[in-house]
């Protein structure tokens, strides 16, 4: 393995050992002495619990309707310390650009996450897919992470979060809970995200629905005679609208990599980017960074649908009434900028009876996402048990009378054959 360049070697300052970002603490750990050494200024606060503010601040959030995906945060809550990047800066690089690092990734084989190099410390596995980590893929040029959110979750909170996760699993293979469950070590990575903002105007034109009922007399044959009676008919009545909507968007995260499946970072949603810092090569002390493999412009496409979502739901809001219909609808971005951030994901892959499985848990939450296992063996036994109960059942039912079987019906001797046979 290569010795990292000596930049982003933290030594202790007491017996020179590799420092470690501590998790929840603003500081860097000795594993060896002990000693911690603070980063910057300030202690970094867990996510708040509050409804108001914090992870679990569901109001705060902006959902995609179409997936109830947690789209961003409010606008008020930016952090001031750090600054945006003007997109087309970032759509337009070229090698001279500052935006941009040589850096030195790791990649692997089977999904294609990338590693950079120049942590200190290096997973012999792939931490997405259990796969050997083998090719070095020489240095690229990369946008340099703009912020980062530093672990609050330590490894062990991160594991005894799995363990209650799989704990609550029916039907999981046993082999595989306690396989898990056996002490294995996790991986830290801090995972490559885009986040966008936009000032949008849009103008639509449309149609407004409002309901209106009408009374209808219908013949209806009640017991056999025909009666007159009255009936509610909904109607819609359609007006043409015209109008604009605006909407300055904040964060639209996007996730820069393809290493794991978008429905399990979808669900470790909401992150909350106010707790983001100014990026600090000391909080990658102990942990995994991975770069990004979707580019810029990429993401920039997948924040716009994600918008165009938003100003959709905006347009049927502003059109009120019952119904909307949206005919057309013509959007301008102004003031568009970017940031590449890192969010701290711990991750755990198995390789269990030739199959993958992979969890991961938000790092700043707590929230657990996996794959989840099914035992063919748990489902048929569990299968097999309510059968015996059902039979179990239907004898002490007949037994006692409740129930009759009939001759032509289920009945022991005449099972399943078949006349003619
Ligand atoms: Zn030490
Ligand atoms: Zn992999």
């Amino acid at each position: 393995m290569p010795t990292p360049p000596s930049e982003f070697r933290y030594p202790c300052e007491q017996c020179g050992a590799s420092l470690t970002f501590s998790p929840g603490e603003q500081s860097l750990k000795c594993p060896y002495c002990g000693h911690s050494q603070q980063i910057g200024p300030g202690a970094a606060r867990a996510p708040a619990r509050s409804k108001r503010e914090g992870a679990d601040g569901d109001r705060e959030l902006l959902r995609d309707p179409a997936t109830g995906r947690a789209l961003q945060w409010d606008a008020g809550r930016k952090v001031p310390q750090l600054s945006e990047v003007p997109l087309e800066s970032g759509l337009r690089l070229d090698a001279s650009s500052d935006l941009t690092q040589e850096m030195r990734m790791l990649s692997c084989p089977n999904c294609g996450a990338k590693f950079d190099l120049s942590s200190d410390q290096h997973a012999t596995k792939c931490p997405f897919c259990a796969t050997p980590v083998a090719t070095d893929t020489g240095s690229t040029r990369q946008i340099k992470p703009q912020g980062i959110v530093p672990f609050v979750v330590t490894e062990d909170q991160a594991r005894a979060a799995l363990d209650d996760w799989l704990g609550r699993l029916w039907f999981a293979p046993s082999g595989l809970v306690e396989y898990a469950r056996k002490g294995r070590r996790m991986a830290g990575v801090y995972s490559p995200f885009w986040t966008f903002d936009a000032e949008t105007a849009s103008e639509y034109t449309g149609a407004r629905g409002d309901w209106y009922y009408e009374t209808r007399w219908v013949t209806q044959v009640v017991d056999g005679k025909q009666r007159r009676v009255q009936q509610q008919v909904r109607k819609t009545r359609w007006t043409s609208v015209r109008g604009r909507v605006g909407r300055a968007f904040n964060d639209v995260l996007v996730l820069a990599s393809t290493a794991l499946p978008r429905r399990i970072t979808d669900a470790l949603t909401p992150w909350d980017l106010s707790h983001l810092r100014p990026y600090n090569t000391q909080y990658l002390q102990g942990f995994e960074a991975e770069g990004y493999t979707i580019p810029l412009a990429d993401g920039h496409d997948v924040a716009r649908q994600e918008m165009a979502a938003v100003i959709a739901m905006d347009v049927r809001r502003d059109i009120g009434g019952d119904e909307q219909r949206i005919n057309q609808l013509r959007t301008a971005h102004s003031n568009e900028t970017f940031k590449h951030i890192l969010l701290p994901v711990w991750s755990a892959a198995y390789k269990y009876n030739g199959k993958s499985f992979r969890f991961v848990v938000n790092g700043q939450s707590g929230r657990v996402q996996g794959e989840r296992p099914w035992s063919v063996w748990k489902i048929s036994a569990a299968i097999i048990a309510a059968l015996i109960a059902l039979a179990i059942f239907l004898y002490v039912a007949q037994e006692s009378g409740y129930i009759e079987f009939s001759a032509n019906g289920f009945s022991a001797d005449s099972g399943y054959t078949i006349q003619g046979y």
